[in-house]
């Protein structure tokens, strides 16, 4: 790495203003300023969110910008006050960017907590990784194992850690039973990780082939809600004493209460396209929760990595090269396989 010259200009993709296409351009090289790194981007994986992104919704975007905020690749540059990241390092960068370290949250320990977490995004309101380079503060990245494929390690900067710390903040043991409501590009990961966390994993879904697809991911048990009452079919089993919900239906997701043990958790780690409804009461006599997760801190990404590594965590991806990257935006909403970019293919 150290024959790394600097360009004068690299290759990226950007929106000028809100709802319009990805615009090829050239940026000007910058050199990194006090506590950032620039890294040399291998892989970025295309989130739904970045449909958001696009027409400035959800978050603060500062067009023009360079969207993509599971950037993962290796350090070329290194701003002189850095002191933890070297060139050569492989780091992942995931949205939230900084922290700001004065906040109550940030001086108590809960980064996710900080005040100005949703001021400075990585995709948003600075340039993120559909681009051959990105500079960001090292407040925000992680040092990532270099035994994972790029590619598979990118959407863990987003989608894995969503689910992997969504399971965490449950803090149920081992041996509970976990049901995953949705096999797709947060529950197929879900499933492993609920699996390798110890817990009794019940998938559900609605179709044969997610059936096969559950099965062979590790899941204990599953149960086809268009042919079964989840819940009921939940509760033969005893109660779940917790379910991580990926589905984007609250129609869907309500009627799951019903399938929870005494003391169960419904987590929701997708924000629905239909308003909840539901009967408080049905909380009361098991003293069931309703919770929310999203995403995690950059060390929360980091574990996440490492324990997708050691665990040999399956992470369905579909690459593409910078220049398919508008197919690969288009791809985004595809619940499965989730689209990498990558800037140097
Ligand atoms: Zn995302
Ligand atoms: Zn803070």
């Amino acid at each position: 790495m150290s024959s790394f010259t600097a360009p004068q200009s690299y290759t990226a993709f950007q929106w000028d203003s809100p709802n319009t296409d990805l615009k090829k351009t050239e940026k000007p090289w910058k050199d990194p300023e006090q506590d950032e790194v620039v890294i040399k981007v291998l892989a970025c994986g295309v989130c739904a969110t970045d449909g958001n992104i696009r027409a400035g919704l959800g978050v603060p975007v500062n067009f023009p910008v360079v969207p993509g905020h599971e950037v993962v690749g290796d350090v070329v540059a290194v701003h002189p006050s850095v002191r933890d990241y070297k060139v050569g390092d492989r780091v992942g960068a995931p949205m939230q960017r900084n922290y700001c370290g004065e906040c109550r949250h940030c001086r108590s320990g809960q980064l996710m907590g900080c005040d100005k977490l949703f001021t400075t995004l990585t995709g948003a309101t600075h340039d993120g990784g559909y681009a051959q380079f990105a500079r960001v503060p090292t407040n925000g990245v992680c040092h990532i194992s270099k035994d994972i494929d790029p590619a598979e390690a990118a959407p863990l900067m987003c989608a894995g850690v969503t689910v992997f710390n969504a399971l965490e903040q449950l803090k149920i043991r081992p041996g509970a039973t976990v049901a995953i409501q949705g096999i797709g590009g947060l529950g197929h990961l879900a499933v492993q990780y609920s699996k390798a966390m110890g817990f009794r994993t019940v998938a559900l879904s609605s179709s044969d082939r997610k059936r096969d697809l559950a099965l062979k991911l590790g899941a204990d048990i599953y149960i086809d809600e268009s042919k079964q009452n989840a819940a009921e079919e939940l509760q033969k089993l005893g109660g779940a004493n917790a379910i991580l919900t990926t589905s984007p239906s609250s129609k869907s997701i309500m009627p799951l209460l019903e399938g929870l043990a005494f003391e169960g958790k419904l987590m929701v780690v997708a924000v629905p396209h239909d308003e909840v409804q539901f009967n408080p009461g049905a909380l009361l006599g098991r003293r069931l929760s309703i919770h929310g997760s999203f995403v995690g801190t950059n060390e929360d990404c980091a574990r996440t990595v490492a324990f997708t590594v050691k665990h040999n965590i399956k992470i369905w991806v579909e690459k593409f090269s910078m220049s398919k990257v508008y197919e690969a935006f288009e791809r985004r909403e595809n619940a499965q396989f989730r689209a990498v970019v990558l800037p140097w293919e």
